[in-house]
């Protein structure tokens, strides 16, 4: 703990030696453009992968970065981004080499975060002949990754908070990305709603 303060400690100085407003004016207004819904994974942290300042993305994150219809704690978050902050853009970030998604289908037991992985375990049923048809375990765990994604970027579209949004015409863009661990770099899955003319 003693380590940590004193890395934020040298942070703060750091800002305020480069900016003496810097603090004084995040604390006056938050107002991010993106909204962003990712994995716990310690290395996939939102900020600093995005290249995004503090007051810059709204952040909620779990483990595989799933957006469960009876979640509280995410639609409580997904409905602040939308309707207080008015977030444009929502940003689903999967990962490569997400422990999630290879929990999800190892076949083995690892208690509550069973139930919670569900929905990935039906994605995989459900794209069982793409999956198969790839060529080692490795590349079905990356495509099922890319294919979460691609799913909770439906959800997320599904969501009456999203929905109504639209019907307002609240300009407000729902993408899915998926970020390599080993290239530090985000790709975009070209799954963005809504498209043209829907
Ligand atoms: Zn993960």
């Amino acid at each position: 703990m003693k380590e940590l303060l004193q890395r934020n400690a040298e942070w703060a100085a750091r800002h305020i030696a480069e900016n003496p407003n810097y603090f004084k004016r995040l604390s006056e207004i938050q107002r991010p453009h993106y909204f962003w819904i990712g994995c716990s994974d310690s290395r996939v942290p939102a900020n600093v992968i995005a290249g995004l300042e503090p007051g810059e993305v709204f952040v909620h994150r779990n483990v595989a970065n799933l957006v469960n219809p009876g979640d509280l704690n995410c639609l409580s978050v997904l409905q602040f981004a939308v309707e207080a902050l008015k977030v444009q853009e929502i940003i689903v970030t999967g990962h490569y080499g997400c422990g999630g998604i290879a929990a999800a289908v190892d076949g083995e037991r690892h208690g509550i975060i069973d139930h919670w992985l569900q929905p990935i375990r039906d994605i995989a049923a459900h794209q069982a002949g793409e999956l198969e048809n790839l060529a080692d375990e490795r590349a079905r765990l990356d495509r099922l990754c890319e294919l979460n994604v691609m799913a909770q970027v439906q959800r997320v579209a599904e969501t009456p908070i999203v929905q109504d949004a639209w019907k307002r015409g609240q300009p407000l863009l729902v993408h899915g990305l998926v970020y390599g661990l080993s290239d530090g770099r985000l790709r975009n899955l070209g799954c963005t709603l809504p498209r043209p003319a829907e």
